[in-house]
């Protein structure tokens, strides 16, 4: 190894770090150390890559001798453990100044702990939200950097060089102190769940509803994906849809068995929202629906509860283009649902950690590089653009259109959900909160009345200030 030949390093080669280092390395200027626990994969990037121009290291006294001053560390290994073992062993051969940034998807409060402990050190520690998976860490990921801001300063320009594009600017922006970048992952991750969610819920309405195949429903996807919906998970829903197994001729969809997986980061969001009091309700039924689909056994002895239909026929739809057009909308109201539930996640998130996240510039980084990449987000960036302390974003002006628009469809079609007992979870939460916002009186009065019959836990009165307590007949 020659002595400090490379601007930059990677620790942790499986797919994510990998890809990254390899898109970091096609950047002019860059020269990348790489490591890995295993020499192994350090040894087999090196040979398959060698355009890469990669400096292997088998050691971190290796790594750090090969990385310029002030030395600059990205981890992209196993969330957890893995990374606080990866920053003790780079604690021990970096020097005040150099700049540890942890990519992979750590929960926001390790990182703000993490970084707590790494500034006693001198280094600087960041903690970087990654989206995109492979493709993106290779061709351009969306990166959302958390951090002091003098981190920022010499990160700034090597992460912009590798980020992905969208209109023209590179989808990364410093969201804010310590933990946000974790933290506005983190609800990225909660609201691609709600997005597949209410995908998924849309598929199976049309499917049960109109008898349509798969392959005629990709058809709808792939028409829906030219139209306000446009996104990259509509785009790849179509191609799913559309995919016939080899080995029976059946589609795909129809050969994967039906329990949906999850690596944690829709839960955290869900749980850190109970925690902030943030009622992100379309995202934590889509966690909970890949729950209940993850549970063989329960599902086995309810397969014979009573439906409301003989046969448990679902009642066919009388005009499918109509009814089609009813859940492209209904999908559209739920989506602005779920992503102004994310949205209120970070702002009550920023309010309670202290950081100052520009919610419109969050928006426009998803545009490109990640998952939930959508037109849609450019309407977000305009609502915050237009008010920055919006309080809902579904009350901008756009939303309130679009909702207004969608809402009888919005309503057919949970109603038909219901009728014809077709799971719509996402679909019908989300219509619930919406009307719970517009609710001008909400049952939390009764809830408020309960709580003080039982527990003396007092109420306030809409007509004079004070908290009072009611001797209620039940008082002994
Ligand atoms: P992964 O399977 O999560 O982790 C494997 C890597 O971690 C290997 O390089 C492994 O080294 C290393 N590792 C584990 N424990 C270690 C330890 N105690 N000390 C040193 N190294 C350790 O890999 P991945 O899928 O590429 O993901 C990397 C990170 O990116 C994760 O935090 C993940 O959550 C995040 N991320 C993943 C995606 C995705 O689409 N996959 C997207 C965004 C973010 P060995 O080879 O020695 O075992």
């Amino acid at each position: 190894v020659t002595e400090q030949a490379a601007n930059i390093g990677v620790v942790g080669l499986a797919v994510m770090g990998s890809n990254l280092a390899r898109n970091l390395a096609s950047r002019e200027g860059n020269t990348v150390a790489v490591f890995n626990r295993t020499y192994a994969k350090t040894d087999e990037l090196v040979t398959e890559h060698p355009e890469a121009g990669f400096v292997p290291t088998s050691s971190y006294e290796e790594f750090a001798a090969a990385l310029q001053k002030p030395r600059t560390a990205i981890i992209m290994v196993k969330a957890g453990a893995g990374t606080d073992a990866v920053i003790d062993e780079l604690l021990r051969v970096f020097e005040p100044g150099d700049i540890i940034v942890d990519g992979g998807n750590a929960l926001f409060t390790d990182t703000i702990r993490r970084e707590k402990a790494v500034r006693e050190t001198g280094v600087n520690f960041v903690g970087m939200g990654v989206s995109g998976g492979e493709e993106g860490a290779l061709l351009g990921p969306s990166l959302m950097p958390g951090g002091p801001d003098e981190s920022w300063a010499t990160l700034g320009p090597i992460l912009k060089s590798i980020a992905a594009v969208a209109e023209g600017e590179p989808c990364v922006t410093h969201v804010g102190h310590d933990g946000a970048g974790h933290f506005v992952k983190m609800v990225h991750n909660g609201i691609e769940y709600a997005d597949m969610q209410l995908i998924a819920e849309a598929y199976d309405l049309i499917r049960r509803g109109t008898g349509k195949s798969p392959a005629e429903i990709a058809d709808v996807f792939a028409e829906w994906n030219r139209g306000e919906l446009e996104s990259y998970l509509i785009e790849i829903t179509a191609e799913v849809l559309r995919q016939v197994d080899a080995a029976t001729g059946e589609p795909l969809v129809d050969v994967i068995v039906d329990q949906a997986g999850a690596k944690g980061t829709g839960g955290w969001t869900v749980q850190t929202a109970i925690d902030l009091g943030v009622p992100v309700s379309g995202i934590a039924e889509a966690v909970f629906a890949r729950s209940l689909s993850s549970h063989p056994e329960q599902r086995e002895v309810s397969g014979e509860l009573p439906g409301w239909h003989d046969a448990d026929a679902v009642p066919p739809v009388r005009d499918a283009d109509a009814f089609i057009e009813n859940v492209r909308l209904a999908l559209f109201a739920s989506k602005i649902v779920a992503y102004s539930q994310g949205f209120d996640e970070i702002r009550a998130g920023a309010a309670h950690y202290g950081w100052d996240i520009d919610l419109g510039a969050v928006s426009k980084i998803w545009r490109g590089g990640c998952i939930i990449r959508a037109q849609f987000l450019n309407r977000i960036a305009d609502a915050y653009d237009a008010e920055p302390g919006l309080p809902v974003l579904l009350t901008a002006p756009y939303f309130v259109e679009a909702l207004g628009r969608a809402q009888a469809a919005w309503r057919r079609t949970v109603v038909y959900a219901a009728t014809a007992g077709i799971p719509a979870p996402a679909f019908s939460s989300s219509l619930a909160y919406y009307d719970g916002l517009r609710a001008e009186r909400l049952p939390a009065a009764l809830i408020q009345g309960q709580r003080d019959f039982f527990g003396a836990h007092t109420y306030k009165r809409i007509d004079k200030p004070g908290t009072f307590h009611t001797l209620w007949s039940g008082d002994r």
